[in-house]
């Protein structure tokens, strides 16, 4: 089986002054709760130049956020063989993957049962600044490691809008990018009830 999953990012302003509501609504309670048959998953990412592999290296980040969390039970290996990789993540040139939506993250999950078996995910080149990208990156990951659901407060990861740090106003707005908070590890933790415990 095959899903998708989207961030949406906006503009923080916007986004507070309007209350936008997340833009997807919440999947079904009987999601599955889905999981990797066993760690180090084995990730690829797209890096084909120096400026590139720094960019790489701070979606790995975003990765490392979910091994922290889990005290190392989530680890991987990074490849560069995409064909070898459990998840891959590339990058589209752009500022939004879509023309027509703010979409600046995308998460395919294939799977089988309960058991994932491939995940890509998709990152728009352009969009916010290296802390969105980080943040965009470990969402992404979330759903690459099995969350189906999305959180409903905004200071969680999983929270389905991503705020861009709005560059033209010059400071940096006060909100820290979102962190995996515990209710995040929660959501992942439904998919390894014995690795880590819900
Ligand atoms: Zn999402």
């Amino acid at each position: 089986m095959t899903k998708h999953f989207a961030a949406l990012l906006s503009l923080a302003l916007f986004f507070f002054q309007s209350g936008l509501a997340p833009a997807q609504p919440p999947p079904p309670a009987h999601a599955p709760a889905l999981h990797w048959p066993q760690f180090p998953v084995r990730v690829y990412v797209e890096a084909p130049d120096g400026t590139r592999d720094q960019r790489a290296l701070i979606v790995l980040a975003g990765l490392d956020e979910w091994v922290d969390a889990s005290h190392q039970k989530v680890c991987y290996l990074r490849t560069m063989d995409p064909k070898a990789a459990d998840i891959t993540v590339r990058f589209v040139v752009g500022k939004f993957l879509l023309a027509d939506a703010p979409v600046i993250g995308e998460t395919e999950v294939n799977w089988s049962g309960s058991t994932l078996k491939k995940a890509s995910i998709r990152l728009a080149e352009g969009a916010g600044t290296m802390e969105d990208l980080q943040a965009t990156a470990a969402h992404e990951f979330g759903h690459a490691l099995g969350i189906q659901q999305h959180s409903s407060d905004q200071s969680d990861l999983m929270f389905p809008v991503e705020v861009l740090h709005d560059s033209q106003i010059g400071d940096p707005l006060p909100e820290e990018p979102p962190y995996v908070t515990a209710h995040d590890l929660r959501l992942l933790a439904a998919g390894y009830p014995q690795l880590l415990r819900p």
